[in-house]
């Protein structure tokens, strides 16, 4: 029985490729090699999508006979058919003697017949060795010194090379050869943006032609994320490759609009002397808790997101009226006032803010998917500031990584159990039970009763 030939991203990250050894991450694209053997049955041999060994005259095959190609999304079916042209026209082609001897320049005159054996056989393993380095390092070529931006970036030393890195968001880890190629993969492509699936983590080239995310250390929950988005790396986000002193003058750019700075700015200044004519009025003998109530008024007609709940906006003006005081023991209102607007904004700053919010959200590999993605998502955050419960934190961790691996389906999901079910086909790695319901109600529902509840509590000032 002649083998039969398969491809599929891989469904555990357990199974080694047989051509390198190394473990097949899960969800990675993959060959399945499948032989009937008399006594096991049906074998099957993976190898990684990059490293397929196309076999030899007789038993090769073709690409349209392939199982599972037409279950990939056209960019993984563009990878697969990369690789298997790439694999099939590089079988069979035995090295000649002197296409050993140019490939390796470096091989000494032939002198006797026992030298030139020990050439040939050194010249081979390194010929094979310079291949693997050129899979490994993502098509970029090192040893091409007549390429400007390589040169540039191997005269670097750690430390400068690392700058660059730093400035561009990228990451840091890895061997020196390591930050070089990432170097000129930006300077040539521009720089990575974060993973689309959790939104935050850098992406690391693999040796696949994919992108991995690397994680990142969530604030509102103090724990890291441990995000494995994958992707083609033609499907990852590339922004303008910046020098440490452009970044440098980008961030100047972004501190200048602070928080507050920017919130003062939204009020013209016949507001302002509005504001202090309002406290003006004030009798001389009021008390701070009258300066707050006068404050929570301003702050209203002042059209200030302050919380819809009278006691806690009060509490907090309190807190901003007692920080106001001055070494004459008198209080500054205007300062108070202007901690306010740096706390709440206005209101039209802060619908304006999560309009951003909503438009800064990744889209998910599969359009279709990208509503249920930003649901979930807006569910994490908002759970995040609602903090019930003794677990919460676990709970946003779960739901954080069940949106990435919603982002990164190259299918339309159409079912929560199917995407759910610990045996089913289409089962998301991190999409447990409890998500798969959540789907089941976006798709059923159009929205998340929890979602609208959280919403409506935020709105309240319950959060604050
Ligand atoms: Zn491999
Ligand atoms: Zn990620």
């Amino acid at each position: 029985m002649p083998a039969t030939w398969g491809v599929e991203k891989a469904k555990s990250g357990r199974a080694a490729c047989k051509k390198c050894k190394e473990k097949i991450q899960k969800d990675e694209l993959r060959w399945i090699k499948s032989t009937e053997n008399e006594k096991f049955g049906i074998m099957k041999a993976y190898q990684h999508i990059g490293c397929l060994m196309y076999p030899k005259r007789g038993e090769g095959f073709e690409l349209s006979d392939v199982e599972g190609l037409d279950d990939l999304s056209p960019s993984e079916r563009k990878t697969a058919k990369e690789a298997y042209e790439d694999a099939k026209s590089n079988t069979g082609k035995k090295r000649t003697k002197a296409d050993v001897k140019k490939e390796d320049g470096d091989v000494k005159e032939e002198k006797g017949k026992k030298s030139s054996k020990k050439a040939k056989k050194e010249s081979g393993v390194k010929v094979e060795k310079k291949e693997s380095k050129k899979r490994q390092k993502f098509g970029i070529d090192l040893e091409e010194e007549s390429d400007d931006v390589v040169a540039k970036y191997k005269k670097m030393n750690v430390s400068e090379l690392k700058d660059y890195l730093r400035a561009n968001k990228q990451l840091l880890k890895g061997t020196k050869s390591d930050l070089v190629t990432r170097c000129v993969d930006g300077e040539k492509n521009g720089r990575l943006l974060p993973c689309s699936g959790c939104g935050h983590g850098k992406l690391e080239l693999t040796e696949h032609n994919t992108v991995q995310c690397s994680g990142y250390f969530d604030e509102s929950v103090g724990q890291r994320v441990n995000c494995r988005f994958t992707a083609p790396v033609e499907e990852a986000g590339r922004g303008k490759w910046l020098t440490p002193e452009e970044a440098e003058e980008e961030n100047k750019d972004k501190s200048a609009s602070a928080k507050g700075e920017a919130a003062a700015a939204t009020l013209s200044k016949s507001d302002l002397k509005k504001v202090e004519a309002a406290f003006k009025s004030l009798p001389e003998d009021a008390t701070p808790r009258d300066k707050a109530i006068k404050l929570v008024k301003v702050s209203k007609q002042m059209d200030l997101a302050i919380p819809d709940d009278e006691a806690k906006a009060l509490q907090r003006a309190g807190q901003a009226v007692m920080a106001s005081q001055n070494d004459d023991d008198d209080y500054d209102l205007m300062v108070a006032f202007k901690d306010m607007l740096g706390e709440f904004g206005t209101a039209a700053a802060a619908k304006a803010a999560a309009k951003a919010e909503e438009e800064n959200r990744p889209k998910a590999r599969c359009e279709d998917n990208t509503k249920i993605a930003n649901l979930i998502d807006e569910l994490a955050v908002l759970e995040a500031k609602a903090k019930e419960g003794t677990d919460w934190e676990r709970k946003v961790v779960a739901l954080k990584l069940a949106v990435s691996a919603i982002r990164g389906a190259t299918f339309k999901i159409t079912s929560g159990k199917e995407v759910s079910k610990a045996n089913s086909k289409k089962k998301l790695t991190n999409v447990g039970a409890r998500t798969g319901e959540k789907i089941d109600e976006i798709l059923s529902t159009g929205s998340l009763e929890r979602v609208e509840e959280l919403r409506a509590m935020d709105e309240r000032g319950d959060f604050a």
